[in-house]
């Protein structure tokens, strides 16, 4: 018998969110963005729903984008990073990919390499994150020096707002970039790729120039597309018509009946008040539960809220059945996601808020011991 967790990809969830941003974008074109294992979610399950929506798939690695050509598809796969090493421009060429190009470094490989065909590259700015990018003194020049290279055939202008989840500074967490970027590209032709997930959700409508907005011609939707929603409290993923692309489900293995002054787990770290019945799930940290999850942080027993107790272990963690009194040995335990026996929705981002962390976090931290069903 196989251990009783799993994971499961909700494909119809894939569509339908990348459709949302299609919708919020107006006429831009949507990467799907399937870096870190799709979020965790794994790029061979996702990709024949993303592929319904997605105009191009968005990557950290050659070895992502290999996997994605390996997948069938002929269309546009973006190196959100660029490339590494010089050496990884050959397979970038014949794989027909675009790329990144954030630094001197890599623009300097690129003139230097001889192309099988000329290529589009993404030419980054660094309009205030100080992440990766040209500063904006010298995007013009890097600019030119690309447009004259033979090895490109256009040049795409990018950046990537750090605060656009944000009300900051008295502004709306993406003014200060946004001028940036206007200010560094106002003159130069080519396409435009500015929007993440929250810069999608917030300010996809918001003008830039003439005839442009903030989604520009490619929007860059990671998170959302998965259901899940950039770090800022005042809107779920449901407000936002988001749909849950992961649910992580395990089976209560055992009922304890404790005392009051009896404790639950290591370092005694919940002790009871009350009598109470505890459940023991299949689930810890080495399946990526996080383990600082607090006492509090709220499961779905059997499609009905309850709370975690205690600490989180290597490979159980321990729920609240007190007020349950139907549930008990091999009830569903939904960490995060829809219930199987109710449909009830747990959001990522409330078990991620409780844990002290982002929604991104724990799909991306779904372990490899975990099995995985894609319905
Ligand atoms: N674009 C770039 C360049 C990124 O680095 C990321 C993620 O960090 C994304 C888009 C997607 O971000 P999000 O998942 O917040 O939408």
């Amino acid at each position: 018998m196989p251990r009783p967790i799993e994971a499961l990809i909700h494909t119809a969830a894939l569509s339908h969110n990348l459709g949302r941003a299609r919708e919020l974008a107006g006429g831009a074109r949507v990467w799907a963005v399937v870096k870190a294992n799709a979020y965790g979610h794994g790029i061979e399950r996702c990709f024949e729903a993303q592929r319904l929506v997605a105009d191009g798939f968005a990557c950290i690695d050659l070895n992502e984008a290999e996997r994605v050509r390996a997948l069938g598809w002929r269309g546009p796969v973006l190196l959100l990073e660029g490339v590494f090493e010089p050496r990884d421009l050959e397979l970038c060429s014949r794989l027909h990919l675009w790329h990144a190009i954030h630094c001197e470094e890599q623009l300097e490989w690129l003139a230097a390499h001889k192309v099988l065909w000329p290529q589009r590259v993404f030419l980054k700015l660094n309009s205030g994150m100080n992440r990766l990018g040209f500063k904006p003194l010298a995007f013009r020049a890097a600019w030119q020096r690309l447009a004259s290279l033979p090895q490109v055939e256009d040049v795409v202008l990018m950046t990537h707002f750090s605060d656009a989840d944000a009300l900051r500074l008295g502004q709306d967490g993406i003014a200060a970039q946004l001028a940036a970027f206007e200010a560094a590209t106002a003159d130069l032709p080519g396409e435009r790729s500015l929007a993440n997930s929250a810069a999608t959700l917030r300010h996809a409508q918001r003008p830039l120039g003439e005839g442009m907005s903030v989604a520009a011609d490619w929007v860059r939707p990671g998170v959302m597309g998965y259901g899940g929603v950039p770090d800022y409290p005042e809107h779920d993923a449901a407000y936002w018509g988001l749909q849950p692309a992961m649910s992580l489900r395990a089976k209560v293995l055992s009922v304890q009946e404790v005392q009051p002054g009896e404790s639950v787990g290591y370092g005694s770290a919940f002790v009871a008040e009350r009598p109470m019945r505890v459940g023991n799930v299949a689930c810890g940290y080495a399946d990526g539960y996080p383990r600082h999850a607090p006492t509090g942080t709220p499961v779905l027993v059997d499609g009905q809220r309850s709370r975690t107790l205690g600490r989180v272990s290597m490979d159980m963690l321990a729920v609240d059945l007190t007020e349950l009194p139907h549930a008990g040995f091999g009830s569903e335990v939904t960490l995060w996601g829809r219930s199987g026996v109710t449909g009830a929705l747990l959001d990522i981002d409330e078990v991620a808020r409780s844990a002290g962390t982002i929604g991104y976090e724990l799909m991306c931290a779904l372990a490899p011991r975990v099995p995985v069903r894609v319905e």
